[in-house]
């Protein structure tokens, strides 16, 4: 057991303490950020070729990789019509005769010589009346060593060291000039020698129940497979334990943080004693009877809730009112009905006495949610206001002063709200929309304002729930499933060349009394003296030489002189100031304005039920959640909608992404035909949220295996919240090893 402990202890040490693992070679492991044992364990093969299955010649089947040995018997190097350098060699076996070229290879004369027996592993085709194989990986078989003169660089080369079979699966790594896949396969296998036989940190009952191999298998097959089926059972052991790490020390942290808070006990909730709990609840929720708040809500809204609207709020109740901290994720498609259910939560929360925060991620989206939900608000008596950076300094104090002494009881805003001089005295409900596009840090300083606070964050991203727990962490889920309203939103993609077609559609609606959208990528056309759009075209990689690309300023122009100069057209750009944003809004939603030329400020949130068309030009600059986000803002009234998306030439991956849009309507089924045709292991936003701790996971492919491991999380903390049941041990030893949980 002492050895076992040390062993796993040995996982954070100094991957500098693995022989040969110093020096420049050192300096590229850092810069593949493997510091640590653990690190570069977990640094996997992002390929394997297999040299597992050998055919004689005769056998090769026709344009597959496949793997084939035999002997060198003719080697020659010359060079090519333009100047480059050809070598070829000619390989037999008992059963035929194969050609192999390489091209620029120079030093293959000396290693590839006549009389060697030789593996290759390629794609064989017929060319020139012979079987071909063009630049196929290549080892020299193991009795004969390696060649002095061999570059260790050279990443073609699968690695033969004395001993080592060079025949079977042979793993791939991300390198760098510093250190090769070579050498970093061989570092993997010394620090086996560290680490033979470390801890298991999964319970033993759960790895049955699962069908997970030991962590010591699995790390040993995803580096050095035998066969695809153990590395299928190592990707699949490893891949799980990467999502109970997530959840694990998300849940854990959680646990640890809610526990003895001052706050905590304060709002009347409190993580020992259910009974006093349900106490304190019952006095400060009663019955709906005695919410007239909420019964004031139901009876002012214009319409009936929705099926699923009802129970998300009922969900978010519960959460409200029960033990713990409230984490949940509202997670509706645009259109369908998030602020009402927010609305819920807020007049839960106040209902209860205390106060409640909504942060929206744009200035237009918070004026929004202030006008639509304050409304109703004030008509049940409730005491709001809204802050963003435009708010004038005398109202920044007052509502500073009322959040602090406990009048104000809503507030709605931006990022202004994390600013430190904002500080409330009972706030019990932080409601976050469009979370993803708030940083951690601008989540947690929020949160920090009041930790025990019940968490509802509100996203349209239409992300399948697999990848809400991946990214969120142990938290639930609540979905609207269907829009409330009836109309619906047909998609065409259309050329540029005939783009004329989408803006009939709009002269037809505005002829019938309704609205359009005109969305561009670019605000103004880029000037090589601003920096700023330089950089955008920068990024624009490939796209540099096109000479035009819609600008919302242009396009204004265009439209007003042009197109439509009998309508009052107006622009809304992110250049627009807010006051000007407000007014232009008001218009629009009073009908004054006939057609709106924006970039994508308008993503979210806007809600006018009267817009019916919307254009997208250059449709393809935009990712395709981003355009399901714009179609959202059309079709929203009881009317039914068109939208456009006008490109030019888009590449075949664009061409298929806004195909994809003109196919589904709902979101969650195009993002999953998008995550779908994804990369293996590409996942939407885990990238962006940094996370190299999931990159075995595939979120559509894996959900089964994420829900597991989320259910797990949860069983092992229910029962044992501390870890501290023998069955846990090691896990807890294995956490406390990782310092990742940090309670502060
Ligand atoms: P989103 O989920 O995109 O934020 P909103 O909350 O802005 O959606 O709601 C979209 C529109 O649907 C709004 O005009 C809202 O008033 C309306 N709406 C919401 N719930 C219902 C309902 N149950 N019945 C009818 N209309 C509703
Ligand atoms: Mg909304």
């Amino acid at each position: 057991m002492d050895a076992r402990i040390e062993q796993t202890q040995n996982l954070q040490k100094e991957v500098g303490l693995v022989r040969f693992a110093h020096g420049k070679r050192l300096d590229g492991l850092k810069e593949l950020h493997i510091e640590t044992i653990r690190d570069l364990l977990n640094h996997y093969p992002f390929r394997y070729d297999d040299f597992s299955q050998i055919s004689k010649i005769i056998d090769l089947p026709l344009g597959q990789k496949h793997a084939v040995m035999g002997t060198i018997h003719q080697a020659q190097g010359r060079k090519t019509a333009r100047g480059g350098y050809l070598f070829e060699i000619t390989l037999v076996d008992e059963t035929g005769m194969l050609k192999a070229v390489w091209f620029n290879q120079r030093w293959l004369a000396d290693t590839l010589t006549v009389g060697k027996e030789l593996l290759l592993l390629g794609k064989a085709e017929h060319y020139n009346g012979f079987l071909n194989m063009t630049s196929p990986l290549y080892t020299l078989i193991a009795k004969h060593q390696v060649e002095p003169g061999m570059s260790d660089e050279d990443s073609s080369i699968a690695h033969t060291d004395a001993g080592i079979e060079p025949v079977g699966i042979v793993p791939v790594y991300r390198a760098n000039s510093k250190v090769s896949s070579n050498w970093i396969k061989r570092f993997v296998l010394e620090s086996r020698k560290l680490v033979s036989e470390p801890l298991d940190p999964l319970p033993a009952k759960l790895r049955m129940r699962r069908r997970l191999v030991s962590r010591q298998i699995a790390w040993h097959d995803i580096h050095t497979p035998a066969n695809a089926e153990d590395l299928r059972l190592a990707h699949n052991r490893l891949a799980y334990e990467q999502v109970f790490w997530a959840q694990l020390i998300f849940a854990y942290a959680e646990h640890q943080l809610i526990r003895g808070l001052p706050v905590y006990e304060h709002l009347g909730k409190t993580s020992t004693n259910r009974n006093e709990l349900n106490t304190a609840s019952e006095s400060s929720d009663p019955p709906s009877e005695e919410a007239p708040l909420l019964d004031a809500l139901t009876r002012s809204l214009p319409f009936e809730l929705t099926q699923s609207q009802q129970q998300a709020i009922n969900e978010i109740q519960h959460d409200m009112r029960s033990t713990g901290r409230m984490n949940r994720l509202l997670l509706g498609d645009v259109g369908s009905g998030k602020t009402v259910v927010a609305l819920h939560a807020l007049t839960t929360a106040v209902q209860s006495g205390w106060q409640a925060a909504m942060m929206a991620p744009t200035e237009v989206l918070a004026f929004q949610y202030a006008q639509s939900a304050g409304s109703y608000l004030e008509g049940i008596g409730i005491s709001w206001a809204l802050l963003t950076s435009s708010t004038s300094e005398t109202e920044r104090t007052r509502i500073l002063e009322e959040l602090a002494s406990g009048s104000l009881q809503v507030i709605f805003g931006t990022h202004a709200l994390i600013e430190p001089q904002v500080v409330f005295r009972d706030l019990s409900l932080i409601v976050v929309d469009e979370q993803h596009r708030f940083g951690v840090e601008h989540r947690k300083a929020l949160i920090a304002k009041s930790p025990a606070a019940d968490f509802l964050s509100m996203t349209a991203t239409p992300i399948p729930r697999s990848l809400a727990l991946v990214l969120y962490g142990a938290i639930e889920v609540s979905y609207l499933e269907n829009r409330p309203q009836k109309a619906r939103t047909t998609t065409y993609c259309v050329d540029s060349s005939v783009s004329y077609k989408a803006y009939e559609a709009v002269r037809q609606a505005l002829k019938r009394g309704e609205q359009a959208f005109i969305v561009c990528p670019l605000i103004s056309a880029p000037q090589p003296s601003d920096e700023d759009e330089a950089d955008f075209l920068d990024d624009l990689e490939g796209f540099v030489d096109e000479p035009y690309i819609a600008a919302a300023e242009a396009e204004l122009q265009h439209l007003r002189q042009q197109v439509f100069p009998e309508h009052h057209i107006e622009l809304l750009t992110s250049r627009v100031k807010s006051v000007d944003k407000q007014r232009i809004m008001d218009e629009y939603k009073a009908g004054r304005i006939a057609v709106l030329v924006s970039t994508t400020v308008i993503e979210v949130g806007v809600d006018v039920p009267n817009a019916t068309v919307m254009i997208v030009l250059d449709a393809d600059r935009f990712g395709l959640a981003q355009l399901h986000q714009l179609r959202g803002r059309v079709g929203r009234g009881t009317k039914d909608a068109q939208m456009f998306l006008v490109s030019h030439n888009p590449s075949e991956g664009a061409r298929r992404r806004l195909k994809l849009l003109e196919k589904h309507s709902d979101g969650i089924t195009l993002a999953k035909a998008d995550l779908k045709e994804r990369r293996e292991g590409d996942i939407a936003g885990v990238r962006q949220h940094g996370s190299s701790e999931l990159s075995l996971i595939n979120v559509v492919r894996d959900s089964a295996l994420i829900e597991a491991a989320h259910q797990d999380v949860a069983e092992i903390l229910t029962h044992d919240s501390s870890l501290s049941k023998p069955e846990h041990q090691a896990l807890r030893f294995e956490l406390d090893l990782r310092g990742e949980v940090s309670v502060d």
